[in-house]
C-alpha cells in the first residue's frame, strides 16, 4: 500500500512514462538519501519534519518514483536541530540489520569521540561518515573549512581505515572555493590519501559556475567522487559528464525532504535557491502548469547531460548503480527490492 504522505502526480507519471522509463536502468543505488525519526529529536525542539523517513518510506518512495527498479542506499543521517547522535544512531542500525544492499555513512560531530566512532564502524553496513557544517565549531555554517566541522583526529580514523566521506562543503563557492580546493588537495594527495571523498550536490555545484571552475583540479585528485543529490539544473551535469570521469559520479537523489517535493533548485547567475513551486504563488499565465518533482526535474537534467556527452547504456548504467557498487565493494547479489 502506497502511504497516504507520497504526493505523487498524474503530472509527474506522464513525465516518467513519456521521458523518464526507457532513460532509468533496471538497478538504481541512491547514493544520498536520509532517515530521520521525530523520536530522536531531544525533548524541548520541534522536530523540522513531520513525518518519519524510514526505510519503509523510502522504499514506498522507491516504489512509485521508479517502478520495477531493484534499489540499493547509501543512507545518511539528517543534521535537523535537536538531534541525539547516539540515538540517530542506533536507531539506523536496528532499521538496516540483515538488509541486503544498504550501507550508512555515520554522522558525525566535532564533539564524537573516536572510540564510539571505532565501535560503530565495526558493523559491516556502516561504511563511512557522514559530517555536517551545521555542526562547525566557528558556528559559521556559511563559511567553515572543513577540519572545522571533521576535525582531523576523524580524518585520521577515516584515513587509517580507507573510509567514505560524504562532503557538503561549505563556504560561499563551495568547490570553487580556493581554501577548500587546497584543503582537499593536500589530503587527497598527501595527509589522507586513503579517505574516499564523495563530493554532495555535484560537489556543490547548484548552478553552472563552481564546477566549471574546479573540474580541472578535482579531476586531477585521487579519490574523488560525487553525488548528483538535488542538483536540478543541466549544466554542472554537462560539465561533470564531459570533464571528468563519468565513473566517478553516483547517482543521489537527497530525498525525501530535499527531492521529492515538486519544484526545483533555481539557478539565479550564480547563486540558487530551493522552489518549492507549491508555495510560492505561481499563477502559470502561459502554459498549464504542473510542476513535477525535484527528483525527476534532476533526473531530466541528467538525461540530457547523457545525450550531450554521449555516454553508453553501459555508462548510463554505471551512473545508476555499478560505477558506487563496484566502488564500495557491494555485490550484484546484495540486490534489494523495492516490491
Ligand atoms: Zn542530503
Amino acid at each position: 500500500m502506497i502511504q497516504e504522505n507520497i504526493d505523487y502526480r498524474d503530472c509527474d507519471r506522464q513525465i516518467w512514462e513519456e521521458e523518464l522509463a526507457d532513460f532509468v536502468p533496471s538497478k538504481i543505488f541512491d547514493s544520498h538519501i536520509h532517515f530521520f525519526w521525530r523520536s530522536n529529536i531531544v525533548e524541548g525542539v520541534e522536530p523540522i519534519q513531520r513525518d518519519d523517513n524510514n526505510l519503509n518510506t523510502l522504499n514506498q518512495w522507491a516504489k512509485v518514483l521508479y517502478p520495477g527498479r531493484k534499489m540499493q542506499y547509501l543512507i545518511l543521517g539528517s543534521p535537523f536541530p535537536g538531534t541525539d547522535v547516539a540515538r540517530h544512531i542506533e536507531s539506523v542500525r536496528a532499521e538496516i540489520a540483515g538488509v541486503p544492499g544498504i550501507r550508512y555513512n555515520r554522522l558525525v560531530t566535532p564533539s564524537c569521540k573516536i572510540e564510539d566512532i571505532e565501535r560503530d564502524l565495526k558493523n559491516p553496513q556502516f561504511i563511512g561518515l557522514k559530517p555536517y557544517r551545521t555542526y562547525s565549531v566557528t558556528g559559521d555554517i556559511g563559511q567553515c573549512r572543513i577540519h572545522e566541522f571533521l576535525p582531523h583526529e576523524q580524518m585520521e580514523f577515516a584515513n587509517q581505515h580507507s573510509l567514505w566521506v560524504t562532503m557538503h562543503l561549505s563556504r560561499w563557492h563551495g568547490c570553487a572555493d580556493h581554501q577548500n580546493l587546497k584543503d582537499l588537495e593536500e589530503y587527497t594527495s598527501k595527509r589522507y590519501p586513503n579517505i574516499k571523498w564523495l563530493l554532495a550536490h555535484c560537489a556543490r555545484s547548484f548552478t553552472y559556475w563552481p564546477i566549471r571552475q574546479a573540474v580541472m583540479r578535482l579531476r586531477d585528485m585521487p579519490n574523488i567522487h560525487y553525488d548528483t543529490s538535488a542538483v536540478t539544473d543541466v549544466r554542472p551535469y554537462i560539465t561533470l559528464l564531459t570533464q571528468e570521469n563519468p565513473q566517478r559520479i553516483f547517482w543521489g537523489s537527497d530525498g525525501v525532504g530535499a527531492a521529492f517535493f515538486h519544484g526545483h533548485y533555481a539557478a539565479l547567475g550564480r547563486a540558487w535557491q530551493h522552489n518549492d513551486a507549491d508555495q510560492g504563488g505561481l499563477e502559470f499565465p502561459h502554459c498549464d502548469g504542473r510542476p513535477i518533482l525535484a527528483v525527476y526535474e534532476q533526473l531530466m537534467s541528467l538525461k540530457f547531460a547523457v545525450e550531450i556527452a554521449e555516454l553508453s547504456k553501459d555508462q548510463v548504467e554505471g551512473l545508476f548503480w555499478g560505477n558506487a557498487a563496484n566502488a564500495m565493494g557491494i555485490d550484484n547479489k546484495e540486490l534489494a527490492t523495492n516490491d
